[in-house]
Protein backbone atom coordinates (compact mmCIF):
# COMPACT_ATOMS: atom_id res chain seq x y z
CA UNK A 1 0.00 0.00 0.00
CA UNK A 2 1.51 3.56 -1.38
CA UNK A 3 1.75 6.42 1.11
CA UNK A 4 -1.65 8.64 -0.92
CA UNK A 5 -3.45 4.74 -0.93
CA UNK A 6 -2.85 4.44 3.37
CA UNK A 7 -3.73 8.41 3.77
CA UNK A 8 -6.96 7.87 1.77
CA UNK A 9 -8.12 5.07 3.92
CA UNK A 10 -7.11 6.44 7.21
CA UNK A 11 -9.19 9.29 5.97
CA UNK A 12 -12.05 7.32 4.98
CA UNK A 13 -11.69 5.38 8.61
CA UNK A 14 -12.22 8.50 10.02
CA UNK A 15 -15.11 10.12 8.40
CA UNK A 16 -16.96 7.12 8.70
CA UNK A 17 -16.27 7.10 12.77
CA UNK A 18 -17.04 11.16 12.49
CA UNK A 19 -20.35 10.21 10.60
CA UNK A 20 -21.29 7.15 12.85
CA UNK A 21 -21.03 9.46 16.49
CA UNK A 22 -24.53 9.37 17.11
CA UNK A 23 -24.73 5.44 16.50
CA UNK A 24 -21.98 5.42 18.71
CA UNK A 25 -23.81 6.49 21.70
CA UNK A 26 -27.03 4.86 20.70
CA UNK A 27 -25.22 1.24 20.98
CA UNK A 28 -24.00 2.69 24.18
CA UNK A 29 -27.22 3.51 25.28
CA UNK A 30 -28.20 0.07 24.52
CA UNK A 31 -25.25 -1.95 26.46
CA UNK A 32 -25.45 0.15 29.62
CA UNK A 33 -29.22 -0.70 30.20
CA UNK A 34 -28.54 -4.32 29.17
CA UNK A 35 -27.97 -6.24 32.35
CA UNK A 36 -24.61 -7.86 32.66
CA UNK A 37 -23.28 -8.14 35.99
CA UNK A 38 -20.53 -11.03 35.80
CA UNK A 39 -22.67 -14.00 37.68
CA UNK A 40 -25.62 -13.36 35.42
CA UNK A 41 -25.06 -15.58 32.41
CA UNK A 42 -27.89 -14.80 30.98
CA UNK A 43 -28.02 -11.19 31.01
CA UNK A 44 -24.35 -10.94 29.93
CA UNK A 45 -25.13 -13.17 26.57
CA UNK A 46 -28.64 -11.05 26.44
CA UNK A 47 -25.75 -8.24 26.23
CA UNK A 48 -23.55 -10.70 23.97
CA UNK A 49 -26.96 -10.58 21.14
CA UNK A 50 -27.03 -6.62 20.91
CA UNK A 51 -23.53 -7.20 20.06
CA UNK A 52 -23.26 -9.86 17.39
CA UNK A 53 -26.16 -7.96 15.70
CA UNK A 54 -24.28 -5.20 15.53
CA UNK A 55 -21.49 -7.47 13.95
CA UNK A 56 -23.78 -8.92 11.33
CA UNK A 57 -25.49 -5.96 10.36
CA UNK A 58 -22.03 -4.41 9.35
CA UNK A 59 -21.19 -7.93 7.68
CA UNK A 60 -19.32 -9.15 9.67
CA UNK A 61 -17.79 -12.68 10.69
CA UNK A 62 -18.45 -14.18 14.24
CA UNK A 63 -17.58 -16.58 15.95
CA UNK A 64 -18.69 -17.83 19.81
CA UNK A 65 -16.54 -19.72 22.88
CA UNK A 66 -19.98 -21.10 24.37
CA UNK A 67 -18.98 -21.24 28.15
CA UNK A 68 -21.08 -22.91 30.89
CA UNK A 69 -21.35 -21.10 33.72
CA UNK A 70 -20.21 -17.24 32.34
CA UNK A 71 -21.03 -15.03 29.54
CA UNK A 72 -20.13 -16.02 26.25
CA UNK A 73 -17.13 -15.52 24.44
CA UNK A 74 -17.55 -13.50 21.44
CA UNK A 75 -15.23 -12.92 18.40
CA UNK A 76 -15.68 -10.31 15.68
CA UNK A 77 -13.77 -10.81 12.86
CA UNK A 78 -12.30 -8.52 10.12
CA UNK A 79 -10.29 -11.59 7.51
CA UNK A 80 -8.01 -10.15 5.25
CA UNK A 81 -7.29 -12.83 2.88
CA UNK A 82 -4.71 -11.52 1.03
CA UNK A 83 -2.50 -10.14 3.99
CA UNK A 84 1.33 -11.63 4.09
CA UNK A 85 1.24 -11.05 7.61
CA UNK A 86 -2.16 -13.59 8.79
CA UNK A 87 -1.90 -12.68 12.26
CA UNK A 88 -4.73 -11.20 13.57
CA UNK A 89 -4.84 -7.60 15.35
CA UNK A 90 -6.83 -7.96 18.24
CA UNK A 91 -8.90 -5.07 19.88
CA UNK A 92 -10.15 -6.28 23.15
CA UNK A 93 -13.20 -5.62 25.95
CA UNK A 94 -14.90 -6.83 28.47
CA UNK A 95 -18.42 -6.72 29.09
CA UNK A 96 -19.76 -8.05 32.12
CA UNK A 97 -19.86 -5.22 34.88
CA UNK A 98 -19.46 -5.42 38.60
CA UNK A 99 -22.89 -4.91 39.24
CA UNK A 100 -25.83 -6.84 40.68
CA UNK A 101 -28.73 -7.95 38.56
CA UNK A 102 -31.40 -5.57 38.17
CA UNK A 103 -29.21 -2.26 38.84
CA UNK A 104 -29.65 -0.88 34.77
CA UNK A 105 -33.34 -0.88 35.76
CA UNK A 106 -32.57 1.27 38.69
CA UNK A 107 -29.85 3.50 37.42
CA UNK A 108 -30.46 3.51 33.40
CA UNK A 109 -28.65 4.78 31.20
CA UNK A 110 -29.20 8.94 31.04
CA UNK A 111 -26.79 11.89 30.35
CA UNK A 112 -26.50 15.17 32.15
CA UNK A 113 -23.96 17.90 30.99
CA UNK A 114 -21.92 16.38 28.24
CA UNK A 115 -21.53 12.84 30.36
CA UNK A 116 -23.03 10.04 30.09
CA UNK A 117 -23.89 7.82 33.50
CA UNK A 118 -24.87 4.00 34.17
CA UNK A 119 -23.70 0.95 35.49
CA UNK A 120 -20.84 -0.03 32.94
CA UNK A 121 -20.61 3.07 31.05
CA UNK A 122 -16.98 3.44 31.61
CA UNK A 123 -15.87 0.27 32.33
CA UNK A 124 -16.24 -0.57 29.63
CA UNK A 125 -18.95 -0.16 27.62
CA UNK A 126 -17.65 2.65 25.48
CA UNK A 127 -14.77 0.69 25.13
CA UNK A 128 -16.80 -2.01 23.37
CA UNK A 129 -18.40 0.77 21.37
CA UNK A 130 -15.08 1.76 20.35
CA UNK A 131 -13.85 -1.08 19.08
CA UNK A 132 -16.84 -2.45 17.29
CA UNK A 133 -17.37 0.61 15.06
CA UNK A 134 -13.73 0.23 14.48
CA UNK A 135 -14.44 -2.71 13.36
CA UNK A 136 -16.92 -1.37 10.89
CA UNK A 137 -14.95 1.42 9.78
CA UNK A 138 -12.58 -0.53 8.50
CA UNK A 139 -15.08 -2.75 7.50
CA UNK A 140 -16.53 -0.54 5.25
CA UNK A 141 -13.34 1.59 4.31
CA UNK A 142 -12.09 -1.95 2.47
CA UNK A 143 -9.30 -2.59 5.09
CA UNK A 144 -7.60 -5.79 3.97
CA UNK A 145 -3.58 -5.27 5.01
CA UNK A 146 -4.24 -7.35 8.35
CA UNK A 147 -7.10 -9.58 9.74
CA UNK A 148 -8.95 -7.65 12.65
CA UNK A 149 -10.71 -9.20 15.38
CA UNK A 150 -12.87 -7.52 18.17
CA UNK A 151 -12.49 -10.24 21.50
CA UNK A 152 -15.15 -9.35 23.47
CA UNK A 153 -15.18 -11.51 27.27
CA UNK A 154 -18.27 -11.68 29.53
CA UNK A 155 -16.00 -12.63 33.11
CA UNK A 156 -13.45 -10.20 33.15
CA UNK A 157 -14.48 -8.37 36.52
CA UNK A 158 -14.12 -11.70 38.28
CA UNK A 159 -10.89 -12.57 36.90
CA UNK A 160 -12.03 -14.15 33.72
CA UNK A 161 -12.21 -17.70 35.17
CA UNK A 162 -13.66 -19.05 31.75
CA UNK A 163 -12.26 -16.35 29.12
CA UNK A 164 -8.84 -16.52 30.15
CA UNK A 165 -7.84 -19.84 27.93
CA UNK A 166 -9.81 -18.03 24.94
CA UNK A 167 -7.63 -14.79 25.41
CA UNK A 168 -4.52 -16.68 25.85
CA UNK A 169 -5.21 -18.28 22.84
CA UNK A 170 -5.86 -15.98 20.93
CA UNK A 171 -3.08 -13.84 22.14
CA UNK A 172 -0.34 -16.84 21.41
CA UNK A 173 -1.73 -16.03 17.43
CA UNK A 174 -2.22 -12.37 17.48
CA UNK A 175 0.02 -9.80 16.02
CA UNK A 176 -0.56 -7.21 19.02
CA UNK A 177 -3.46 -6.72 21.84
CA UNK A 178 -5.39 -3.28 22.02
CA UNK A 179 -7.29 -3.31 25.39
CA UNK A 180 -10.01 -0.33 25.29
CA UNK A 181 -10.21 -0.36 29.22
CA UNK A 182 -11.30 2.91 30.11
CA UNK A 183 -8.70 6.20 30.59
CA UNK A 184 -8.65 8.99 32.61
CA UNK A 185 -8.35 12.90 31.63
CA UNK A 186 -6.18 15.36 33.55
CA UNK A 187 -5.81 18.77 31.85
CA UNK A 188 -6.76 17.91 28.44
CA UNK A 189 -4.01 14.91 28.81
CA UNK A 190 -5.55 11.01 28.00
CA UNK A 191 -3.61 8.84 30.47
CA UNK A 192 -3.78 5.38 29.40
CA UNK A 193 -1.95 2.97 31.47
CA UNK A 194 1.89 2.18 31.21
CA UNK A 195 1.92 -0.80 32.90
CA UNK A 196 -0.50 -2.58 35.29
CA UNK A 197 0.08 -4.95 38.10
CA UNK A 198 -0.70 -7.89 38.52
CA UNK A 199 -2.88 -10.05 41.03
CA UNK A 200 -3.52 -13.47 43.40
CA UNK A 201 -7.02 -13.78 44.83
CA UNK A 202 -6.80 -16.68 47.60
CA UNK A 203 -8.37 -17.92 50.48
CA UNK A 204 -7.38 -19.59 53.60
CA UNK A 205 -9.75 -21.73 55.72
CA UNK A 206 -8.52 -22.83 58.81
CA UNK A 207 -10.01 -25.68 60.86
CA UNK A 208 -9.21 -26.20 64.73
CA UNK A 209 -11.06 -27.57 67.51
CA UNK A 210 -13.61 -26.54 69.73
CA UNK A 211 -13.96 -26.80 73.40
CA UNK A 212 -15.43 -24.59 76.07
CA UNK A 213 -13.37 -22.03 76.82
CA UNK A 214 -13.64 -21.78 80.54
CA UNK A 215 -14.26 -26.00 81.08
CA UNK A 216 -12.06 -27.46 78.90
CA UNK A 217 -10.25 -24.51 77.26
CA UNK A 218 -6.16 -26.64 76.72
CA UNK A 219 -8.62 -29.32 74.42
CA UNK A 220 -9.35 -26.81 72.01
CA UNK A 221 -7.19 -25.58 69.44
CA UNK A 222 -8.31 -22.49 67.99
CA UNK A 223 -8.43 -21.73 64.26
CA UNK A 224 -8.36 -17.79 64.74
CA UNK A 225 -5.63 -18.17 66.96
CA UNK A 226 -4.06 -20.03 63.99
CA UNK A 227 -5.04 -17.29 60.87
CA UNK A 228 -4.25 -14.40 63.15
CA UNK A 229 -0.06 -15.98 63.66
CA UNK A 230 -0.56 -16.12 59.53
CA UNK A 231 -2.06 -13.02 58.91
CA UNK A 232 0.82 -11.25 60.36
CA UNK A 233 3.16 -13.19 58.22
CA UNK A 234 1.68 -12.47 54.92
CA UNK A 235 1.09 -8.76 55.33
CA UNK A 236 5.04 -8.91 56.60
CA UNK A 237 5.44 -9.96 52.61
CA UNK A 238 4.23 -6.50 51.94
CA UNK A 239 7.74 -4.91 49.75
CA UNK A 240 6.21 -1.40 48.45
CA UNK A 241 9.38 -0.35 46.91
CA UNK A 242 9.12 -3.63 44.71
CA UNK A 243 5.32 -2.62 44.33
CA UNK A 244 4.48 -5.86 46.16
CA UNK A 245 1.16 -5.54 47.90
CA UNK A 246 -0.77 -8.19 50.30
CA UNK A 247 -3.94 -7.08 51.69
CA UNK A 248 -5.77 -9.48 53.91
CA UNK A 249 -9.15 -7.75 53.17
CA UNK A 250 -11.62 -10.21 54.94
CA UNK A 251 -11.78 -12.22 57.55
CA UNK A 252 -14.16 -14.54 59.50
CA UNK A 253 -14.21 -17.18 61.90
CA UNK A 254 -15.35 -18.85 65.15
CA UNK A 255 -18.58 -20.09 67.05
CA UNK A 256 -19.14 -17.97 69.81
CA UNK A 257 -16.52 -15.45 72.54
CA UNK A 258 -16.73 -18.64 74.87
CA UNK A 259 -15.98 -21.27 72.29
CA UNK A 260 -12.23 -21.69 71.57
CA UNK A 261 -12.89 -21.70 67.16
CA UNK A 262 -13.37 -24.40 65.65
CA UNK A 263 -13.15 -22.51 62.22
CA UNK A 264 -11.55 -19.43 60.62
CA UNK A 265 -10.70 -17.73 57.24
CA UNK A 266 -9.14 -15.27 55.40
CA UNK A 267 -9.06 -13.39 51.82
CA UNK A 268 -5.79 -12.46 50.39
CA UNK A 269 -5.53 -10.04 47.77
CA UNK A 270 -2.10 -9.87 46.78
CA UNK A 271 -0.47 -7.22 43.91
CA UNK A 272 2.72 -7.75 41.84
CA UNK A 273 4.49 -5.98 39.32
CA UNK A 274 6.46 -8.67 37.43
CA UNK A 275 5.92 -12.38 36.47
CA UNK A 276 8.69 -13.42 38.15
CA UNK A 277 7.53 -12.02 41.31
CA UNK A 278 4.10 -13.27 41.16
CA UNK A 279 5.92 -17.18 41.21
CA UNK A 280 8.11 -15.87 43.68
CA UNK A 281 5.10 -14.74 45.89
CA UNK A 282 2.67 -18.10 44.86
CA UNK A 283 5.24 -19.81 46.55
CA UNK A 284 6.01 -17.43 49.92
CA UNK A 285 1.94 -17.49 50.41
CA UNK A 286 1.46 -21.21 49.83
CA UNK A 287 4.43 -22.36 52.12
CA UNK A 288 2.98 -19.62 55.14
CA UNK A 289 -1.13 -20.70 54.66
CA UNK A 290 0.02 -24.21 54.52
CA UNK A 291 2.54 -24.35 57.41
CA UNK A 292 0.93 -25.52 60.75
CA UNK A 293 2.02 -23.34 63.46
CA UNK A 294 -0.26 -24.88 66.16
CA UNK A 295 -0.90 -28.46 66.52
CA UNK A 296 -4.35 -29.84 66.09
CA UNK A 297 -5.24 -27.12 63.41
CA UNK A 298 -5.01 -27.94 59.26
CA UNK A 299 -5.34 -25.39 57.07
CA UNK A 300 -6.30 -25.61 53.37
CA UNK A 301 -5.41 -22.84 50.94
CA UNK A 302 -6.82 -22.01 47.50
CA UNK A 303 -6.31 -19.70 44.65
CA UNK A 304 -9.71 -17.78 43.68
CA UNK A 305 -8.62 -16.18 40.87
CA UNK A 306 -5.54 -14.25 38.93
CA UNK A 307 -4.47 -11.61 36.97
CA UNK A 308 -0.83 -11.10 35.27
CA UNK A 309 0.60 -8.07 35.38
CA UNK A 310 0.79 -5.79 32.31
CA UNK A 311 4.60 -5.49 32.66
CA UNK A 312 6.49 -2.52 30.38
CA UNK A 313 8.26 -4.62 27.64
CA UNK A 314 10.34 -3.06 25.17
CA UNK A 315 7.09 -4.90 23.05
CA UNK A 316 4.39 -2.90 24.98
CA UNK A 317 6.19 0.04 24.31
CA UNK A 318 6.71 0.07 20.41
CA UNK A 319 2.90 -0.15 20.69
CA UNK A 320 2.95 2.51 22.84
CA UNK A 321 4.53 4.69 20.46
CA UNK A 322 2.28 3.56 17.51
CA UNK A 323 -0.90 4.95 19.88
CA UNK A 324 0.99 7.78 20.36
CA UNK A 325 1.76 8.77 17.04
CA UNK A 326 -1.85 8.09 16.28
CA UNK A 327 -3.59 10.06 19.06
CA UNK A 328 -1.27 13.27 17.91
CA UNK A 329 -2.67 12.96 14.28
CA UNK A 330 -6.01 13.93 15.56
CA UNK A 331 -4.57 16.60 18.11
CA UNK A 332 -5.06 14.17 21.19
CA UNK A 333 -2.76 14.34 23.93
CA UNK A 334 -1.34 11.18 25.96
CA UNK A 335 1.03 10.32 28.78
CA UNK A 336 1.22 6.60 30.59
CA UNK A 337 0.95 5.95 33.92
CA UNK A 338 1.06 2.64 35.90
CA UNK A 339 -2.12 1.49 37.47
CA UNK A 340 -2.40 -0.78 40.65
CA UNK A 341 -5.97 -2.15 38.64
CA UNK A 342 -5.55 -5.64 37.27
CA UNK A 343 -6.85 -6.28 33.33
CA UNK A 344 -7.21 -9.01 31.04
CA UNK A 345 -4.24 -7.04 29.00
CA UNK A 346 -2.07 -9.31 31.52
CA UNK A 347 -2.50 -12.02 30.38
CA UNK A 348 -2.28 -11.35 26.49
CA UNK A 349 1.16 -9.85 27.31
CA UNK A 350 2.70 -12.62 29.53
CA UNK A 351 1.25 -14.84 26.52
CA UNK A 352 4.16 -12.75 24.44
CA UNK A 353 2.19 -10.88 22.85
CA UNK A 354 2.71 -6.70 22.78
CA UNK A 355 -0.05 -5.43 24.25
CA UNK A 356 -1.62 -1.57 25.05
CA UNK A 357 -3.89 -1.49 27.98
CA UNK A 358 -6.81 1.61 28.77
CA UNK A 359 -7.10 3.77 25.29
CA UNK A 360 -10.51 3.51 26.19
CA UNK A 361 -12.88 6.59 26.08
CA UNK A 362 -12.36 8.86 29.48
CA UNK A 363 -14.43 8.94 32.75
CA UNK A 364 -14.50 8.15 36.18
CA UNK A 365 -15.31 6.53 39.44
CA UNK A 366 -16.25 3.12 37.33
CA UNK A 367 -17.19 0.34 40.06
CA UNK A 368 -19.45 3.07 41.90
CA UNK A 369 -22.39 4.59 41.21
CA UNK A 370 -21.38 7.73 39.70
CA UNK A 371 -19.20 5.96 37.38
CA UNK A 372 -19.75 8.46 34.05
CA UNK A 373 -17.96 8.82 30.82
CA UNK A 374 -17.42 12.04 28.70
CA UNK A 375 -19.23 11.42 25.70
CA UNK A 376 -17.41 13.80 23.29
CA UNK A 377 -14.29 11.12 24.20
CA UNK A 378 -15.84 8.28 22.71
CA UNK A 379 -14.99 9.53 18.78
CA UNK A 380 -11.20 10.67 19.24
CA UNK A 381 -11.03 7.37 21.03
CA UNK A 382 -11.96 4.95 18.32
CA UNK A 383 -10.08 7.20 15.65
CA UNK A 384 -6.80 7.15 17.68
CA UNK A 385 -7.22 3.01 17.62
CA UNK A 386 -8.62 3.11 14.38
CA UNK A 387 -5.18 4.82 13.24
CA UNK A 388 -3.53 2.77 15.69
CA UNK A 389 -4.36 -0.17 14.06
CA UNK A 390 -3.67 0.72 10.43
CA UNK A 391 -0.25 1.61 12.03
CA UNK A 392 -0.29 -1.71 13.56
CA UNK A 393 -0.84 -3.57 10.47
CA UNK A 394 2.30 -1.27 8.25
CA UNK A 395 4.74 -1.95 11.06
ZN1 LIG B 1 -12.86 -3.13 33.09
Amino acid sequence: MNLEMKMTLENDVLAFLKTHEGEMLTLLEQLVNADSGSYDKAGVDACGDIITNFLRKHELEVEIDRQEIYGDTIRGILPAHAANDRRPIIMMGHRDTVFPKGTPAKRPFSIKYGRAYGPGVVDMKPGLVTNLFVLAALKACGFDKAPVTALITGDEEIGSPASRPVIEREARLARCVFNSEPSMVKDGVKIINGGRKGGLFSRLEIKGKAAHAGNSFTVGRSAIHELSRKIVQLEALTDLEAGITVNIGLIGGGQSSNTVAPSAFCEIDCRIVTVEQRNMMYGKIKAICEEVLIEGTSSHWFLKGEFYPLEVTPANKVLQDIYREAASEIGMKITTQFSGGCADSGFTSAAGCPTICSIGPSGGFWHTDDEYVEISSLLPAAQALALSVIKAAMA
